[in-house]
């Protein structure tokens, strides 16, 4: 019993594990409902050759009839013998009735039977099939005592007919009057026991035909029930192991994203001692560090700032992900915040050779936002203009109101963004061709970070780029009537 699947091992298995169960459960509801189309089809089939053979059985009935009234006419014996071929026809259907009523019955001899009954060879497999699959269902069982009835009529014909053929093989001089009225008396009683015989069957007949029409009707509304039914079950069955594989997924996600805060929130202890360190030597006077020294340590305090900023960045993306960024709107001097930013990126600027213009519109109002998110949106634009604007490039910030929003605009004379790629450049992880050969160091989150804090801002950011002449970044943040002048409103920021 160890690997008997119950609900509690179930819920010990990996996702991957769950997801094999799930799949070999679809397939299985699946063919489930695959047999249940061929099993109705062969069913509905079955009724259809039962139908058929019927038929077949009343005519040649009706004809055996004709013949043998032709017969005891005319005595020729030519209708005698195509009575017997007729009467043949129920006869065979009975020797197949009576061996599929046997507790093991010999299908050939079965078959031989319904064959010697005029059914197609096609349709005797679907004639067995439902006598011995339906044999003691109530429209079934009812039908074939109907038929069982049927074969006392069929042995009372023969016994007419073989009586009237003792009749007629008696020599007759046709051309007396007298001898033929005394054989026609002589025949009568049989004849009109054999109409009596006929007009019992055929009401037998009729009984079998309309109890077949109505199980017929009574099986299509049953299969037809079943269908529903299960076609239901399974839409709900695919609806729930919908929901249960988004869960997984969602559960799964968050999981993943809450493992990534924790790990990121744990490397920036020993990264925050490391680079108090390393600059605190860097910046120390007369420091007794060779040249050499200096320099492994700036290559050391560079890594470890690349790792900082790629922590903080892990950081924001699974908060963004996890929901749990909080916004905090405070009263921001937009102005005070960009060039703050602008301080980190000096050095860089500098060493690249270039130009930086800022234009900031005078005056610009304080503005209630949270000044987290627009110094993360505004240190990766700028982060990717320096990175992305080669030696002696040039770099544009301008700042304004327009129609109640914030517009902030960095534009670069850089490499630009390949039309083909613009369409991803927001997406999480991805990074343009000639940025990667550019520089293998980055992580491509830096705009999906930004994009997603704009929308916390309800904003937008989007841009227009020339590969190999520049690229310009735009963000519109919209004002609804937050203007604040200094001091008034929600916190100074
Ligand atoms: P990263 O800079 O770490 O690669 P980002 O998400 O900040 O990731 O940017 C995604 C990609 O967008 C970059 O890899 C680069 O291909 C392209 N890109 C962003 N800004 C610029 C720019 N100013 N000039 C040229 N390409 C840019």
């Amino acid at each position: 019993m160890h690997n008997f699947l119950t609900i509690r091992n179930l819920k010990d298995r990996t996702v991957q594990n769950k997801f094999n169960i799930i799949i070999v459960l679809i397939i299985i509801i699946l063919l489930f409902s695959l047999l249940n189309f061929l099993f109705s089809m062969k069913v509905m089939a079955s009724i259809r050759s039962y139908v058929g053979g019927e038929g077949l059985w009343s005519k040649a009935q009706k004809e055996a009839v004709n013949n043998l009234v032709a017969y005891a006419d005319t005595q020729n014996q030519a209708d005698y013998t195509r009575f017997l071929t007729f009467i043949k026809v129920p006869l065979g259907d009975r020797q197949a009735r009576l061996e599929l009523d046997k507790a093991h019955p010999d299908l050939a001899v079965a078959r031989q039977g319904f064959i010697e009954g005029g059914n197609d060879p096609a349709d005797v497999g679907n004639l067995i099939f439902l006598y011995q699959k339906f044999r003691h269902v109530s429209y079934m069982d009812s039908a074939i005592r109907t038929w069982t009835a049927g074969d006392a009529g069929i042995q009372q014909l023969i016994g007419l007919a073989s009586q009237i053929h003792a009749i007629n093989v008696m020599p007759l001089n046709h051309k007396d009057p007298q001898a033929k009225a005394v054989r026609a008396a002589q025949l009568a009683p049989y004849l009109e026991q054999v109409y009596t015989t006929d007009s019992n069957l055929t009401s037998l007949e009729n009984k079998f035909s309309s109890t077949l029409g109505a199980g017929s009707r009574g099986i299509a509304t049953t299969l037809t029930r079943v269908t529903i039914l299960w076609t239901v079950l399974i839409g709900l069955l695919t609806i729930v192991i919908s929901i249960l594989i988004a869960r997984a997924i969602i559960r799964l996600d968050k999981a993943k994203s809450e493992f990534i805060s924790t790990a990121s929130h744990q490397l920036r202890t020993p990264l925050t001692v490391i680079n108090w360190y390393a600059e605190t030597l860097l910046t120390q006077k007369h420091s007794k560090l060779t040249a050499n020294q200096r320099k492994q340590l700036s290559e050391l305090y560079g890594g470890s700032q690349r790792m900082t900023h790629l922590i903080s960045d892990l950081l924001s993306v699974s908060s963004l992900d996890l929901g749990t960024f909080k916004t905090e709107p405070k009263n921001t001097d937009v102005a005070a915040l960009i060039q703050a930013v602008l301080k980190d990126v000096e050095i860089q600027l500098e060493q690249k050779h270039i130009d930086l213009t800022t234009n900031i519109e005078p005056n610009l109002p304080k503005i209630v936002l949270d000044p987290r998110l627009l110094t993360v949106v505004m240190q990766n634009l700028l982060s990717n203009s320096t990175k992305y604007t080669p030696s002696g490039g040039k770099i544009s910030i301008l700042v304004g109101i327009k129609r109640q929003h914030l517009i902030i605009k960095v534009a670069d004379t850089g490499i630009g963004i390949p039309e083909a790629q613009q369409s991803q450049i927001f997406t999480k992880l991805f990074r343009a061709d000639n940025a990667k050969r550019l520089d293998s160091n980055h992580t491509g989150l830096g705009l999906y970070i930004a994009k997603a804090m704009v929308e916390q801002l309800d904003g937008n950011i989007w841009f227009d780029s020339i590969e190999n002449q520049g690229t310009n970044f735009y963000v519109r943040i919209p004002m609804d009537g937050q203007i604040s002048t200094a001091g008034k409103g929600p916190k100074d920021g």
